[in-house]
């Protein structure tokens, strides 16, 4: 037996106290104790805030998705002996892959995520330049710099590899050092995790912080530039928020608690319909899957009264296939609860619940478990309740029994299905399941105020649908009221929640030098050759040029048409155009301004610039008649590092005609070599940095 030890400034340390007994949730087995009781929080704090925090944000985002994605790969590989322990927590096969796999995917998604949509900076310039005044010279933008504190992240006991990485990889990536607080019941897998996390020495020192067993004093040490990520019960969130130091210092509360998820079978899908199927089959799956320890899981399936004998009947039968067990054997579908003290929570709620709805299929007080002793491990039968009046049961939907326990009930109308749904009070996820334009559209716009994400399964998409409880990391998991009202992962946004928002005002020259952005009336810079000659690393930002002119003559215009098919009948037919209200006459094409744009400001032998790869932000904003003349100013707007042979230039490119009027601007999307030998890259950094002592 192993005292588990945390992991605080850089080391392993002690427990310190008899600690709390960690058991198998199969056999009781004691795999370990948990204590933090020797542990300085004050120092735990002062370390992550004052020794890693400016150390991880001396880093660059690419820098950091880089360390991340190889974090990422490094697990991938040493994911057998997670699995092994996981087994412990009463997870079968099937579970390893939500939580261990599952985590393992939002490391990556989130590091593939941050080397596309965010810069090599150590901030996020956000929104679009706004105009303050009229002559141009005062202007603002929005700026994300990362929070100077820690970001405390407190897990529940189901995912413990899940819980900590979808909370760790976006506070990373911000540039926050992790305090990680997994929950103690399953905290041995979490430390295993973890452990696999320090031996691979790819995050920098201080990066993570581990604290196995209570949080101690530490809230006490928290200010306004700390997060507090937290995922458990109503009652543990109140604390921690009413916490006077949380409350006095607004420091940062993100919860995630418990909600009571609906699945709503559509009036149209009667059975026989593949959308009835799918309900059922989800319905069941979400109750079985993790034990049904799920926040997300489906704990009211709501059908149509005129469904509610053939649905009772379907999932009544799916439920007597489930073959609850000893995760480990192939045959099993369902394991044990966490632990016996979480059997008995369950036990105990749902003896509430009976007093509101009648049982369907299972007994609360008796299960026989393959290949297991049902005294010694957590196991617990499904429990289906029916619930015929719901609107009239508060108790059915307050009540979060947290294992496999769903209760069904049924609905009169589409209206009714809503008022239900919002019982809950806010909830993370609702399935529908619907086949009819009109229902999914009244359903949708019924209940979306009350949920974080909504999922709409039919025919078409089931086969590759992800189903209703998988949290995904490009999508926000999290929902208003009772569920917490908070928000994790969201791409980006998940990022942006350990980061502050700054209004910046100043001249656009001024907020060039400091967005590393140019603006339109910052100084250009010239350089004696084209910057289509410079490498990477060379090109300034507001290096410009200005090219000469070249005049559109109706010839040109005849042509383009011909050449392209494009012959619309504003550049062909002088009557028509004329009669269009935006057009004086016969224009030339939009596409002919770009493509004679491209022809006045290209460079055309081989150098630096590998590949146009596209235009963002494109207007037309007058029209271009035979006779014109146009000239083209191209400007060096911002650069990103992508790979170590190549960045992203970002032009802005601006078209005028022979009055100096803006005719057409856009954004043009190089990709151009670096200079050899030079370490601009993020990966070459970012090794470099990792191993500088
Ligand atoms: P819990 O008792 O609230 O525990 C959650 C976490 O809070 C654990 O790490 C726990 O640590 C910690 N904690 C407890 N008391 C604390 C205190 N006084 N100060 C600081 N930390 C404290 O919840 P649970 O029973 O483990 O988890 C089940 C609940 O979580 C369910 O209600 C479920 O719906 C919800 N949940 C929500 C989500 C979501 O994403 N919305 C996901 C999963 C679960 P110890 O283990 O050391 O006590």
């Amino acid at each position: 037996m192993t005292t588990l030890q945390s992991y605080i400034a850089g080391r392993w340390q002690g427990a310190g106290g008899s600690g709390t007994e960690l058991r198998s949730a199969i056999d009781g087995r004691l795999l370990g104790t948990a204590s933090s009781a020797a542990l300085d929080f004050a120092e735990v704090v002062r370390y992550g805030r004052e020794d890693a925090g400016p150390r991880l944000r001396a880093l660059t985002f690419q820098q950091r998705a880089a360390m991340l994605r190889a974090l990422a790969a490094y697990l991938g590989e040493r994911k057998a002996p997670l699995y092994a322990l996981s087994f412990e927590t009463g997870a079968t096969r099937k579970d390893h892959l939500i939580d261990i796999d599952g985590g393992i995917g939002t490391l990556f998604s989130y590091a593939s995520k941050a080397r596309r949509e965010l810069p090599d900076e150590r901030f996020v310039v956000e929104g679009d330049v706004e105009p303050l005044s009229k002559g141009g010279t005062f202007v603002g933008r929005h700026i994300l710099t990362p929070l100077q504190g820690v970001a405390i992240q407190v897990n529940a006991f189901n995912f413990p590899c899940w819980g900590m990485l979808e909370k760790l990889a976006p506070a990373f990536l911000a540039g926050v050092p992790s305090i990680v607080k997994p929950a103690t019941a399953t905290a041995y897998l979490a430390h295993a995790l973890f452990q696999s996390i320090v031996e691979s020495g790819i995050l920098p020192d201080g990066a993570v912080q581990l604290v196995v067993g209570s949080l101690g004093n530490l809230l006490d040490h928290l200010d306004g530039q700390d997060v507090i990520s937290f995922t458990g019960s109503l009652e543990t969130s109140l604390l921690l928020r009413n916490h006077p130091v949380v409350a006095t210092k607004a420091v940062r509360f993100i919860a995630e608690r418990d909600s009571l998820n609906a699945a709503i079978l559509g009036p149209d899908a009667a059975p026989g319909t593949p959308e009835f199927d799918l309900f059922i089959r989800e319905t069941s799956r979400e109750m079985t899957v993790k034990a049904g320890q799920k926040c997300t899981a489906i704990r009211r399936a709501l059908v149509p009264r005129s469904a509610w004998d053939a649905a009772s009947a379907a999932l009544v039968e799916r439920m007597r296939g489930v073959v609850v067990g000893d995760p480990k054997l192939e045959n099993v579908s369902m394991g044990p609860l966490s632990s016996l003290a979480q059997r008995d929570e369950v036990r105990a709620r749902a003896a509430e619940l009976a007093t509101a709805a009648r049982v369907l299929f299972g007994d609360p007080l008796h299960c026989d478990p393959v290949g297991a002793d049902a005294e010694r491990g957590a196991f617990l039968s499904p429990l289906l309740f029916a619930c015929e009046y719901p609107l009239n049961a508060p108790s059915v939907h307050q009540i979060e029994a947290f294992g496999p326990v769903s209760t069904l009930m049924p609905y009169d109308g589409v209206d009714e299905a809503i008022e239900i749904a919002k019982m809950g009070g806010g909830s993370l996820v609702a399935s529908i399941y619907t086949h009819d334009r009109n229902v999914a559209d009244a359903l949708v716009f019924g209940i979306a105020s009350h949920h974080g994400r909504l999922i709409a399964i039919d025919r078409d998409c089931a086969k590759e649908s992800t189903g209703h409880g998988s949290p995904l990391p490009p999508l926000v998991h999290g929902g208003p009221g009772r569920a917490g009202g908070g928000e994790e992962m969201g791409g980006l946004r998940g990022v942006f929640h350990y980061m502050q928002r700054t209004a910046l005002q100043g001249s656009p020259s001024r907020l060039s030098e400091l967005t590393r952005v140019w603006l339109r009336g910052a100084p250009e810079i010239e350089k004696p050759e084209h910057p289509f000659r410079y490498p990477f690393e060379e090109l300034e930002i507001g290096q410009t040029i200005h090219t000469g002119g070249r005049t559109i003559g109706l010839d040109d215009i005849e042509r383009f048409a011909e050449f392209t098919g494009d012959t619309f009948y504003a550049h062909m037919d002088e009557e028509a155009a004329r009669a269009n209200p935006f057009f004086p006459g016969r224009v030339a094409h939009g596409y002919l301004l770009l493509s004679f744009a491209a022809g006045l400001f290209v460079e055309p032998s081989p150098g630096p610039v590998l590949a146009n790869y596209g235009l963002d932000e494109l207007r037309f904003f007058k029209p271009v008649v035979p006779g014109d003349t146009i000239r083209v100013r191209l400007t060096v707007k911002q650069k990103t590092a992508r790979k170590p042979e190549y960045g992203e230039v970002r032009w802005d490119v601006e078209i005028t005609n022979q009055n100096g009027e803006t005719v057409a601007a856009y954004d043009l999307l190089t990709m151009n070599a670096t200079k050899d030998g030079e370490p601009a890259w993020p990966e070459r950094a970012a090794r470099e940095l990792a191993a500088t002592p």
